[in-house]
């Protein structure tokens, strides 16, 4: 017996305001925080694998050594995003009281694990108010965001640091471009540079470096050379097109400038299996 229709359409019971499977949809949603949580972490503070302050030391004196990892801003903005909803929604329960059977009394602590677990408390509680559906609405939209940040490549290419000289001192801020092509200006000194030559520059930083084929795969993706997966690694590994120039823990790894070689043969437009296919 139910007055209330969800936002879905379907009927709901007990004068909920939302109903059983939207119910679900959110619970499943709080439920997956805690794993986003950490993979978002890991997106933000580093970028497929290749830690810019290890790479290119030494030869030229002009590579990105020394500099913090690239940040990917889809990540970290989809984080923040997540993290203001669960804040407000956590607000609203506890000033009004949301009905719930939790047997811990109190805030969650300040961390996205804790506060899902604190809402996942209260769901049912959030489907018996009218305000019910923009919670399930919210939550889910932004824990949607945070799937398809991990999902796909990052909205801004990381540049490299500027190096132009500003009264002799290198400025050193972080570049970060919008498209793969085109300019990028520097946020501090305003010196700009084509973001063609800054990424042929990060990729020759890091191409003597080693990964094993999931990581090389997210690397040279994320460097723009072009979409790279890992089972194209282990295939190139079959037909002994790409060595392993080393081991850990038993994985082979790859050179990143193997693999970029390979990616931009495949993908020249003059190759004979053009003919073939
Ligand atoms: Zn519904
Ligand atoms: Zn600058």
């Amino acid at each position: 017996m139910s007055d209330n229709d969800c936002r879905c359409g379907r009927p709901t019971r007990n004068n909920a305001y939302t109903c059983d499977t939207c119910a679900d949809e959110m619970f499943k949603a709080l439920g997956d925080v805690p794993w986003l949580d950490e993979e978002l972490e890991t997106s933000t503070t580093k970028v497929a694998g290749i830690d810019y302050r290890r790479v290119g030391g030494g030869k030229g004196g002009k590579k990105p050594a020394e500099r913090p990892s690239p940040v990917s801003w889809g990540a970290s903005d989809a984080r923040a995003h997540l993290r203001a909803i669960m804040v407000a929604w956590v607000k609203f329960c506890a000033e009004t009281d949301v009905r719930n059977s939790s047997p811990y009394p109190g805030l969650p602590n300040d961390t996205l694990p804790a506060m899902s677990r604190y809402l996942m408390w209260r769901v049912d509680g959030l489907t018996l108010l009218d305000i019910g559906p923009d919670a399930i609405d919210e939550i889910t939209d932004a824990v949607a965001k945070c799937h398809k940040a991990i999902d796909t490549r990052p909205d801004k290419w990381y540049a490299g640091p500027c190096n132009a000289e500003v009264e002799t001192v290198e400025c050193g801020a972080d570049l970060y471009a919008l498209a793969d092509r085109g300019d990028v200006k520097c946020p501090v000194c305003a010196s700009v540079y084509d973001v063609g030559a800054r990424r042929a520059w990060l990729l020759e930083a890091a191409e003597d470096r080693l990964a094993d084929a999931s990581t090389l795969a997210r690397s040279v993706s994320w460097l723009g050379a072009a979409p790279l997966n890992a089972a194209r690694v282990r295939k190139w590994a079959e037909r002994g097109r790409i060595t392993a120039k080393g081991h850990i823990d038993g994985r082979p790894l790859y050179r990143v400038g193997d693999a970029i070689t390979l990616l931009a043969k495949d993908a020249a437009p003059d190759t004979t299996d053009r003919k073939a296919g």
